[in-house]
């Protein structure tokens, strides 16, 4: 009954993400209730997995008891500041503890409110500081299936045109090279980067890409040897490196951070996602001193300052919430445990694979996926539904199924959902 209400009561006034809303004509919206740990209860007590750590960005469970006590704590004492001007310990603190665990070159934190916002930061940041220095780049180098968010600048350098097609008359001049497809076969996009250099290299501000894991670009994982060349390649017109790590941060992709397998670092590093737990909207920009140098000057100057500003910018809940996030990771030793429980988690979904459906499958540190070979129509949405009835919030990327667990699950829980996907895939 209840559930009814809000439905309606939603329907009548919530435009929701990335949904066509006349869906919600066949697809009930499901109204949450509480959380706990792996689990979303609705108001029937109905429990749902979250298998998608809620668009990738619970790390530690709902409502963990670290986070949320770090947070009420907080907010008793300073809820937010402006930023300009101002400060506070949490950020200090957490700027210190960032950049503690990055290259030593990595020393200059820029936050902002969301991930899309931080990708415009370091694109604003990297076309300024050309500038500062005299020289006008006009292009970003970008991946070809990429995906680094909404808002116009992030979709330029984007290449998934669902989300890009329509909005292409408004977007940044932008160039795109080939992904490859698999780690260990990268010669020919290597060649394509080679030509696009030679026309573009000096008019290149920065090349942009999520390392190793193109997630929203359905899960394609391809490998830092690529990476590792392609940078070198790079560095040899000065074009400057923005790694987006916003999805693949803070354990995803098996290491703290990609850039560590990847053995680069980075002009700016994008972080957002599980930086709170997935508790508050935050984000941030780490660069180098030698990049913060070309904005440093006199107040005459004030052009080269970078005058970019949110009202939210470093919220105080948000950097207490990470802070929480970082004393757990240090606490529980979280990448070495998820070593372990990664393994088993690939052992179990490799048993998937006797479904001749099941193709592709691939994983890559917290990150697992496989494609579904079928002719229905909206797979997709037909696994979403079918899992919900098993209690199971899946949300597959098109014909990709994904598993993107937060960290505290269970080797039970894991058995639970392999068991209830061939069940799913058996009827796709
Ligand atoms: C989610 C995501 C973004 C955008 O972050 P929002 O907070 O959704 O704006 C950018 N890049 C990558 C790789 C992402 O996964």
């Amino acid at each position: 009954m209840q559930t009814q209400i809000l439905q309606q009561l939603d329907l009548a006034h919530i435009w929701h993400p990335c949904t066509q809303m006349s869906d919600h004509e066949n697809i009930p919206l499901i109204p949450i209730k509480r959380a706990k740990g792996m689990y979303l209860y609705d108001f029937d007590d109905r429990s749902y997995m979250d298998c998608v750590s809620s668009w990738w960005v619970n790390l530690f469970g709902h409502c963990n008891e670290t986070i949320s006590y770090a947070v009420k704590k907080q907010l008793d004492n300073l809820e937010h500041v402006i930023l300009a001007g101002f400060t506070h310990e949490p950020i200090i603190t957490l700027s210190q503890r960032l950049c503690s665990l990055l290259p030593p070159m990595l020393t200059k934190c820029f936050y902002a409110d969301n991930g899309s916002s931080c990708i415009e930061v370091a694109l604003k940041m990297s076309f300024h500081s050309f500038r500062n220095r005299g020289q006008e780049r006009k292009y970003f180098l970008a991946l070809n299936n990429a995906y680094h968010g909404e808002t116009l600048g992030a979709l330029s350098v984007g290449d998934v045109s669902l989300y890009k097609q329509t909005y292409s008359p408004l977007l940044l001049q932008c160039l795109h090279t080939p992904v490859p497809h698999n780690p260990y076969e990268y010669s020919n996009e290597i060649e394509s980067l080679k030509q696009i250099l030679k026309q573009y290299g000096k008019q290149i501000c920065a090349f942009i890409l999520e390392p190793l894991i193109q997630c929203a670009g359905n899960m394609n994982m391809y490998g830092k040897d690529y990476i590792k060349k392609a940078v070198e390649l790079c560095r040899e017109y000065e074009i400057q490196i923005i790694f987006d790590e916003i999805a693949v941060g803070f354990g995803r992709s098996g290491s703290m951070f990609a850039l560590e397998q990847c053995e680069v670092c980075p002009d700016y590093l994008c972080l957002s996602k599980g930086i709170t737990g997935g508790y508050l909207p935050l984000s941030v920009v780490i660069t180098t001193d030698a990049i913060y140098n070309t904005f440093y000057a006199p107040y005459k100057d004030i052009q080269k300052a970078f005058l970019h500003s949110h009202s939210y910018t470093g919220n105080t809940l948000a950097c207490a919430a990470a802070n929480a996030v970082l004393d757990i990771f240090e606490t529980n030793n979280v990448i070495e445990q998820n070593i372990a429980l990664s393994s088993f988690i690939a052992t179990q979904f490799k048993s998937l694979t006797a479904n001749p459906k099941v193709a592709n499958m691939r994983y890559c540190g917290m990150i697992f996926a496989f494609d579904v070979i079928t002719d229905r129509e909206r797979a997709g949405l037909f696994v979403f539904m079918e899992g919900l009835k098993s209690g199971l919030l899946l949300r597959p990327l098109g014909n990709t199924i994904y598993f993107m667990p937060p960290y505290i699950i269970t080797h039970d829980e894991i058995c639970y959902v392999v068991e209830n996907l061939k069940t799913i895939l058996e009827i796709v």
